[in-house]
């Protein structure tokens, strides 16, 4: 084979890899969801691409994907700009944030999943409004608020106690709406006790904020249970994408 079409043999191949692992596992949320006795359909995929690069991507976009979600900041600000032509895609941020990137993540992001406190909330505003005014951005930018379900400030998420100020915080906000809850449970927990005191957390928060119905939960190892406890959206990295060259992030 020429080099060229060495290149064009890979990418085939791993268009190839991604429809199977795609197959597989929207077969996965789709038995999760009978076995819940929920609609299939009821619960969406949302693809983890980081680590992986735009060319993937890509490939899951001709399959169909409209949703991605990344966890850092700069390599998702990369790759939005590349793929920028694809006018639909909604990018989700899904990982730890710094304030001080709350402007540019405002610039792309439809949804950011990890807001876990009144002053990330603040600039994530702040930067919506701005993103607005600067016609960056056609609405304000959807926020769900990641819970801690442990309590143990370290892993990041909101405690039960701040949780009702936090939403009625992002609620008021003119820049933001509040969509939901996220969480990521404890490494050592269980994940169905974790995932039934999330599931308890978000019909108080419904109480008091009917539209708030997103609930991010569930990821390649746990999707079925996060799913059976009333996930709405799934955020899948490694059983669609393979294993990343680097699990820290
Ligand atoms: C990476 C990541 C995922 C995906 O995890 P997998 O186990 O690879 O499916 C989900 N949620 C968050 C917040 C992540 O950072």
């Amino acid at each position: 084979m020429t080099d060229s079409e060495t290149v064009v043999a890979q990418a085939d191949a791993r268009t190839a890899e991604l429809a199977g692992n795609l197959d597989v596992l929207l077969g996965r949320i789709d038995a999760a969801c009978r076995a819940a006795g929920r609609e299939p359909g009821s619960v969406r995929l949302l693809p983890v691409t980081k680590f992986f690069p735009a060319a993937d991507v890509a490939i899951l976009y001709g399959l169909g994907r409209r949703e991605f979600g990344e966890s850092r900041e700069q390599e998702a600000t990369g790759k939005v700009a590349e793929l920028d032509d694809r006018r639909d895609i909604r990018w989700h941020m899904i990982g730890r944030l710094q304030r001080n990137k709350a402007r540019v993540v405002a610039r792309w992001a439809h949804t950011v999943h990890s807001v876990d406190s009144e002053r990330l909330a603040t600039a994530l505003d702040k930067g919506a409004l701005a993103a607005l005014d600067a016609g960056e951005r056609t609405g304000p930018l959807r926020v769900l608020l990641q819970v801690s379900l442990d309590e143990d400030p370290e892993r990041g998420g909101v405690g039960q106690n701040d949780l009702d100020r936090l939403a009625d915080q992002v609620a008021a906000a003119e820049g933001l709406q509040l969509g939901g809850l996220m969480a990521i449970p404890p490494l050592d927990a269980d994940p169905h006790s974790a995932f039934a005191r999330l599931a308890t957390l978000h019909t108080l928060l419904l109480a008091r904020h009917p539209g708030a119905t997103e609930l991010s939960a569930g990821m390649s190892g746990d999707l079925e249970s996060a799913i059976e406890h009333g996930s709405t959206v799934v955020r899948v990295g490694t059983a669609l994408m393979g294993t990343r060259p680097i699990t820290s992030g």
